[in-house]
């Protein structure tokens, strides 16, 4: 009895008081946490700027983390160890997350490395280099308003499950993916008339024998001979091992990706059903590797491109077929061109071990705007080029991109800003050609390696 009465004298009746938001001012805002997000907040912060951030996921990481992608592509030039295009927040998560056993590992595959990562390492080192910022951090915040002075973004209004919030900046990075702030701000964006992009539900099966994993070679294969009967819809995809893990990250699905609430979740609920039917084949296919396995995790939807802005400059496949460099480049990579156009499968160009391809500031910047700049896969390109500059390496030189563009501008104009300035200040993601660590193939490796020079030989 005493106990509840000095319970109940320990709480008071509480009312709402006033609809007015809470408001925070801020020098660049960031809408958007995935990997554009956190390396242009990182990179504002590290200029002395006041930043904030917004996302409407609960957490920060974007696809990166939440979608559970599994590997950064595109960090690295072609062959086997080609150098390194991206620093700044890559060169710190490369450090950092190499020196946790198991987080990380550098797969020197047929076309370029690729780094493998664990996401939970990946979203705490995203966590703790935001929290020693002093970056503000907004979640479960949804874009409700844009408020514009001209050309100019003056002031967000969020939605959270604790309140609606106003968020004014200098200058705003919208690195929403789908470009919702510029679309919500009223500025012209662009959707795919025709064609459609497929996204993909990623999973995790833990407990595999990743000895007896198949190449993907053999998945391939198995998949065109019986995925009907497991009524699959893709016929091309991936499974990755992470060694000595005992897990494989499973890339498997297609599915639509629509930007309308309902259809959406539809497509969300679908894309789970189907990679369910992937991880059904995979267990009956190759029980040696997958019969004993379990799924570990399903990621948020994996989602590719759906509605991007009209820059000052579209990048065109040709300008990444014919590595044009750019007068305002920010940014550069060899990732092959990588179109989820059709349900089946992909179209998949790769490009010499010489190829570099560069992103000019030009497709970051909507043209109507003066204090906003896109990154990562709501940069303005045709479809075959944004396929090819999307994956991480890029979003994250895009990122470092828009956070020093804004600076620049401070309260003028980005499209106004001394590119000569710009170009030294991103000098590393331009020109640094670190030469990576050269480690022993594995077998998988040297043969990937021997089939690519044989191929090579037959196409001379
Ligand atoms: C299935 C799949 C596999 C891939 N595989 C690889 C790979 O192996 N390696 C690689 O490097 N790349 C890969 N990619 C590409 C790469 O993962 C993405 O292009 C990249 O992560 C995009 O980063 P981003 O920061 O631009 O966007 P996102 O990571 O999509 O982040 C956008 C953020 O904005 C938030 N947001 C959106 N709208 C709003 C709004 N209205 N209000 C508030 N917040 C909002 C979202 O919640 C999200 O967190 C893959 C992509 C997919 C879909």
């Amino acid at each position: 009895m005493v106990q509840e009465s000095s319970a109940a004298a320990d709480t008071k009746i509480v009312r709402r008081q006033s609809k007015a938001a809470q408001h925070v001012s801020v020098d660049i805002c960031v809408v958007g946490a995935g990997i554009s997000g956190v390396s242009a907040a990182l990179e504002a912060a590290r200029l002395g700027r006041q930043v904030a951030i917004v996302d409407g996921l609960p957490t920060l990481g974007g696809q990166a983390v939440n979608s559970i992608i599994g590997t950064f592509c595109g960090l690295f030039a072609n062959g086997t160890h080609g150098h390194q295009f991206t620093y700044g927040i890559a060169e710190d998560i490369l450090r950092d997350l190499g020196k946790i056993p198991g987080a990380l590992y550098r797969r020197h595959g047929p076309v370029t490395t690729v780094v493998y990562y664990d996401e939970i390492a990946l979203g705490r080192w995203v966590e703790e280099q935001i929290r020693a910022a002093g970056i503000t951090v907004i979640l479960g915040a949804v874009l409700r308003d844009v408020h514009l002075d001209g050309r100019r973004v003056k002031e967000l209004e969020l939605a959270t499950r604790y309140g609606d919030m106003r968020l004014s900046a200098t200058g705003f990075v919208d690195a929403t993916g789908d470009a919702a702030l510029t679309w919500q701000a009223g500025f012209a964006c662009r959707e795919s008339a025709s064609r459609q992009v497929y996204g993909t539900q990623m999973v995790v099966l833990e407990n595999i024998d990743e000895a007896s994993h198949p190449t993907r070679e053999e998945i391939a294969a198995r998949m065109m001979e019986k995925g009907e009967a497991y009524q699959l819809v893709r016929r091309n995809a991936v499974s990755f091992v992470i060694p000595g893990r005992g897990i494989a990250v499973l890339n498997m699905t297609h599915t639509e990706t629509p930007l309308e609430p309902l259809a959406a979740a539809k497509s969300q609920l679908e894309g789970k059903a189907q990679a369910d039917r992937a991880v059904q084949f995979l267990k009956a296919e190759f029980p040696k590797c997958f019969g004993q396995s379990r799924v570990r995790a399903y990621g948020n939807p994996g989602i590719r491109q759906t509605r991007w802005i009209v820059g000052r400059h579209q990048l065109s496949v040709d300008e990444v077929r014919n590595g044009t460099r750019f007068p305002d480049a920010i940014g550069r990579t060899a990732w092959p061109i990588e179109l989820h156009d059709h349900g089946a499968g992909y179209v998949w160009q790769t490009f010499p071990e010489d190829h570099t391809h560069y992103i000019p500031l030009g497709s970051l910047t909507p043209a109507e705007a003066d204090n906003l700049v896109a990154a990562g896969r709501c940069i303005d390109a045709d479809l075959a080029a944004l396929s090819s500059v999307r994956v991480m390496g890029p979003c994250i030189a895009m990122g470092a991109a828009a956070a020093h563009a804004l600076d620049l501008a401070g309260s003028g104009s980005v499209h106004q800003i001394d590119i000569a300035s710009l170009g030294r200040r991103l000098h590393d993601n331009l020109e640094r050609n670190d030469a990576q660590p050269r480690s022993e193939l594995s077998a998988e490796e040297k043969r990937h390696a021997e089939e690519k020079r044989q191929t090579e030989r037959t196409h001379a």
